[in-house]
């Protein structure tokens, strides 16, 4: 290993797995977080109080759904070195079908979280700055990742006030999300984990950053080689349905996944998905560690790209 890759490796080692768990089982109090109802708008207030109470100062971005106003939250680790350079790692916590949206996508959610957790430490300095975005209205249409890329894209890179070293859009490096991330139990569906469940990353061949993305999609490949402890990654190229979808044409979008998208989720491959049985009781504990692994398999890559080192 690399210095730069024994860093990553203790950062990755400060991830923990029942601390994972309880940010799952605490999204899931709100049930499944639809859009426009009062759980959704709850859960967002949680969020942001558990980012808060990290020591991160937490923003909103507001939009429009159908007339009617929306937010969703996001909070930054300030680099130290290229602060107007950033990684965005998302999720939406937005979630349907009555149950508790728990893999669908308290299981990104807690990820991006629990990621943000671990850099929240004052000892741990980023070379370029990263954001943690937890999205609304994915279940609409990719709604909310969708005006943010529509009100903040041109906001990229630009100092505001002049002056002040302050960059409240930094140039986005690459997008990176999460959106299920627990149940692989192979298809037709197992009682069990699969023995051969994997993180999939994709991203999508048809867009205008392809051959970057494809980049970025083996950076993470390769950082679940080196930092994830059980599950190894696959890498693919048809990236569809999801939050990093409005970002492609402009900047590097992956996504990593329990299953690709296309050719398994929408085969069938998760009977709990949309539906009422996707409870945190659903779940086993070896479904906890895959999206675990995806978790570790994020951070080790990010540790590399944003420069993440810890002070000492
Ligand atoms: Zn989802």
């Amino acid at each position: 290993m690399t210095a730069a890759d024994s860093m990553a490796q203790t950062l990755v080692e400060r991830l923990d797995l029942d601390h994972y768990k309880r940010l799952v089982e605490g999204l899931a109090q709100f049930g499944d977080r639809q859009q426009g109802t009062e759980r959704n708008a709850r859960a967002v207030d949680w969020i942001e109080e558990q980012l808060r109470s990290w020591g991160y100062e937490t923003e909103r971005h507001h939009y429009e759904h159908e007339g009617e106003p929306r937010s969703q939250v996001y909070a930054t680790k300030v680099g130290s070195v290229a602060h107007h350079e950033m990684y965005i790692l998302g999720a939406h916590m937005d979630g349907r079908g009555g149950g508790q949206a728990v893999n669908d996508n308290a299981s990104g959610t807690a990820l991006v979280m629990e990621i943000a957790r671990v850099l929240a430490s004052p000892d741990i300095h980023t070379e370029r700055s990263v954001r943690f975005a937890l999205w609304n209205n994915e279940e609409t249409g990719l709604n909310g990742a969708r005006a943010y890329v529509e009100d903040r894209a041109n906001l990229q890179g630009m100092e505001d006030p002049v002056g002040s070293g302050r960059y409240p859009e930094p140039t986005w490096m690459g997008m990176i999300q999460h959106d299920k991330v627990m149940f692989d139990r192979g298809n037709p569906v197992q009682d069990e984990q699969a023995l051969n469940a994997d993180v999939d990353v994709e991203y999508q061949l048809n867009s205008e950053r392809w051959e970057e993305s494809a980049q970025l999609a083996i950076a993470l490949i390769n950082a679940n080689r080196m930092f994830a402890t059980h599950h190894p990654a696959a890498m693919s190229n048809g990236m569809s349905n999801t939050d990093s979808t409005p970002f492609m044409d402009l900047v590097p979008a992956v996504s990593l996944r329990e299953n690709r998208r296309l050719y398994e989720t929408g085969n069938g491959a998760n009977p709990h998905w949309h539906q009422t049985t996707d409870l945190f009781e659903t779940f086993s504990d070896a479904d906890f560690m895959l999206g675990f692994n995806a978790a570790q398999t994020t951070l080790g890559a990010v540790a590399k790209l944003g420069g993440i080192r810890i002070a000492g």
